[in-house]
């Protein structure tokens, strides 16, 4: 399996901001799980105060972090390292104090030229605290000749390249930031007149707020007491890159994203799965949860029943046993346990949204064959993911992506299946262009297809970070 990558939010002249960050980051779980954190500014004492932990959002804070979490702006993260080690100091959003004043900084994406600026930077005395590329930002902010910080932090941008959709507190403004090939999400939301910004829309409706629009790729939005003021540090590039994987397994069912509803895209990805690869059995049923909506649309497609033959524990976190040799044996089935009297005997179409390893979809297997199911033929809502993400996504190096090097009859017999599918590229795209909003030259599909349309530069080949090389 994939690991996410990160979720961010913002809100500005709310007097209840943490406990609306803190509700905003719950509803971005799903993009982060390892880390989280939240830094808030109160301006009656100039003061800003932070709060941050690794875990879940529900362990990292409590009662009193809420309170003590004072101010009518602040910002917040969810995090699974891209880039940078998993520790304390790693932690988003990180803060800073410069010349130019205090400023909060909370990432999600890959900064694709990371490696230069770092280097650069060390070689004119800049100290870095952290291995993330995020801290580059705050370094380039504080040497930029602009004197006025907002203006300092369009410079910054400016100077930095990759994936990035980014959210900024001053003591004036929340600030939400785009790369100018919009890869990862990032919306504006409005609550009682106020304005909020969140990684996805699912965010917004937690909170109750109304989704306004997308930061533009290339837009840099300031939010402060005079309201909004949009102002544009790249143009829009010509070749939009968004990241097609955001609507087959990153963002929520309930998100709309680029305009359109996940939830839409994932049920029509099942629909055409089961058109080009139909498979002769009794029942449909998903890897939960990221499957289900895909599985739904297989099954109403196929007008093959659709069951629930997995569960899933949804309350794991993270297990103190999880590097030990009980958690190894165990694996798979602290999250997902069969039901094996909708198994047993049957032939099972199993839809998944993704095969990277395959380790996890082995087990799988193993434990569906042991509850009883006679066939099980696999149907994947992605194509083969043969190349590694180097904007943003957590992905291994390509020797350990399966379908890098094996075909799919070699997979299939790794995996143990009765029969592998795959949906085609082409599929895909035709159904996140059939409303003709977007066009398939808008999205990124590098990892199916290998086309890296925003250049590389420095990142090495395992798709990390090359600050955490140093
Ligand atoms: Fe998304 Fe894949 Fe492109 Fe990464 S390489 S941005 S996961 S489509």
């Amino acid at each position: 399996m994939l690991k996410e990558e990160c979720g961010v939010f913002g809100i500005y002249n709310s007097d209840v901001a943490a406990q609306l960050t803190y509700l905003g980051l719950y509803a971005l779980q799903h993009r982060g799980q390892e880390s989280a954190g939240i830094i808030s500014y109160n301006k009656t004492n100039d003061v800003f105060h932070a709060k941050k932990g690794n875990g879940l959002v529900s362990r990292v804070f409590d009662k009193n972090d809420l309170k003590e979490l004072i101010g009518m702006s602040a910002i917040g993260h969810v995090r699974y390292s891209t880039t940078g080690e998993d520790n304390n100091i790693n932690i988003q959003p990180l803060m800073v104090k410069c010349v130019k004043g205090t400023l909060a900084i909370a990432h999600n994406g890959n900064l694709t030229n990371s490696k230069e600026l770092y280097d650069e930077l060390r070689q004119n005395g800049a100290i870095f605290q952290t291995t993330l590329d995020t801290e580059v930002v705050l370094h380039l902010v504080a040497k930029s000749k602009k004197e006025k910080l907002e203006d300092a932090i369009v410079d910054a941008l400016t100077k930095i390249k990759g994936s990035f959709s980014m959210v900024f507190l001053t003591k004036n403004y929340v600030i939400a930031a785009r790369d100018a090939h919009g890869v990862r999400p990032l919306v504006l939301g409005e609550l009682n007149e106020q304005y909020v910004v969140a990684s996805e829309t699912c965010a917004l409706d937690l909170i109750g707020a109304k989704y306004v629009r997308e930061i533009e790729p290339g837009e840099v939005l300031f939010i402060s007491k005079y309201g909004l003021k949009s102002r544009r540090f790249a143009e829009k590039e010509k070749k939009l890159n968004h990241c097609i994987f955001e609507y087959i397994y990153f963002s929520r069912p309930d998100s709309i994203l680029f305009g359109q509803s996940v939830y839409e895209i994932q049920k029509k990805l099942g629909a055409r799965l089961a058109q080009e690869s139909p498979a002769d059995a009794d029942l449909v049923i998903a890897v939960p949860d990221s499957g289900n909506s895909a599985a739904i649309g297989y099954s109403e497609k196929s007008h093959i029943p659709f069951e629930i033959g997995l569960m899933r524990n949804h309350y794991i976190g993270r297990t103190f046993i999880q590097n030990s040799q009980i958690a190894r044996e165990i694996g798979v089935k602290i999250k997902l346990s069969p039901i094996k009297h909708v198994l047993k005997g049957k032939k099972v179409i199993v839809i998944d949204d993704s095969l990277v390893r395959g380790t996890t979809s082995k087990k799988i297997v193993k434990m569906l064959r042991k509850a009883g199911a006679k066939e099980i033929h696999l149907r994947i809502s992605s194509p083969p993911y043969k190349h590694s993400c180097f904007y943003g996504v957590d992905t291994p190096s390509v020797e350990h992506l399966v379908a890098h090097n094996n075909s799919v009859k070699d997979i299939q017999e790794y995996l143990g299946v009765d029969s592998l599918a795959y949906i085609s590229l082409d599929g895909v795209l035709d159904i996140v262009t059939e409303k003709q909003l977007l066009k398939s030259d808008d999205f990124c599909t590098a990892c199916f297809s290998g086309d890296y349309k925003i250049p590389l530069y420095s990142l090495n080949k395992l798709g990390k970070g090359v600050l955490e090389k140093k």
